[in-house]
């Protein structure tokens, strides 16, 4: 569903992206790990249209990923992304958050996409907080109410960029939870991620990117428990 070929991308004459060639099918479940530096979130950014890259093909569906292209906001709403700062609206309720793309984005009807979001938030466990500031709502809470905007979009697949990096230790364990239940229900998602122990649970495949490659691609069991190239086994013994 998602497809890189060969992707290069770099930042003036720093190359960060070496040729990057994956696939993410229909509601799999992919982790991104690598070091810090490695281009975990660029890759990211390039498939959300954030970002260009210089050489290669990022295709969903098909359909080309063009940072410059008229039609990237368009194929920008196909696939959400959810960042390691959750970046709502402060003066904007969680619920308002959550209807602030289908309303003004998508322009969709604000009666339906209220009751929509409302359902969004009690999936993500937050029906007593949808009249809530963010200043007022727990990291781990803020960022379920960024994972309820994200599916508010009704995506093809969500981006996560370090979504419980930022979060105290215990706020992790209940936004992993809604994740994996996402993943349950087939959502596809790409999760750029340190939590080792959630994508040896919760991914299908292992992607680990270092010094611009995908050095090691497979089953999550197979990447985690027996890497093949010492770069990832040095990773792996590092985070784990
Ligand atoms: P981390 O694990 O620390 O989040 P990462 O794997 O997500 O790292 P990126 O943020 O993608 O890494 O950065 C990859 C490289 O590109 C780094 O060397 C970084 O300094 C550089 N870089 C990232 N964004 C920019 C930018 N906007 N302009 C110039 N260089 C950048
Ligand atoms: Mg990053």
């Amino acid at each position: 569903m998602i497809r890189f070929e060969n992707v290069h991308k770099s930042y003036g004459n720093h190359e960060v992206l070496k040729g990057i060639d994956a696939n993410i099918s229909k509601g799999e479940v992919v982790c991104l790990i690598g070091p810090s530096g490695s281009g975990k979130s660029t890759l990211l950014r390039c498939v959300n249209g954030l970002e260009d890259y210089q050489k290669g093909r990022i295709t969903i569906d098909g359909d080309l990923i063009d940072a410059k292209a008229s039609s990237i906001s368009a194929l920008r709403t196909r696939v959400s992304m959810v960042f390691q700062r959750f970046n709502l609206f402060p003066h904007r309720t969680a619920l308002e958050n959550v209807m602030e793309g289908p309303v003004h984005v998508l322009k969709q009807n604000t009666a339906e996409v209220r009751d929509r979001a409302a359902d969004l938030l009690r999936r993500v466990g937050l029906a007593e907080k949808m009249q809530a500031y963010p200043s007022s709502l727990s990291g781990g809470q803020q960022q379920r109410v960024a994972i309820a905007r994200a599916l508010a979009m009704q995506p093809e697949a969500i981006l996560f960029d370090e979504p419980t990096s930022a979060l105290d230790p215990e706020m992790v364990g209940e936004v992993l939870s809604v994740m994996r239940e996402l993943a349950e229900q087939n959502m596809t998602m790409l999760v750029v991620t340190h939590e080792i122990q959630f994508a040896r649970e919760v991914a299908d495949s292992v992607l680990f990117l270092a010094d611009g490659h995908i050095v090691e691609q497979g089953p999550a069991a197979e990447v985690l428990r027996n890497p093949t190239h010492e770069r990832t086994q040095d990773f792996l013994r590092r985070v784990t």
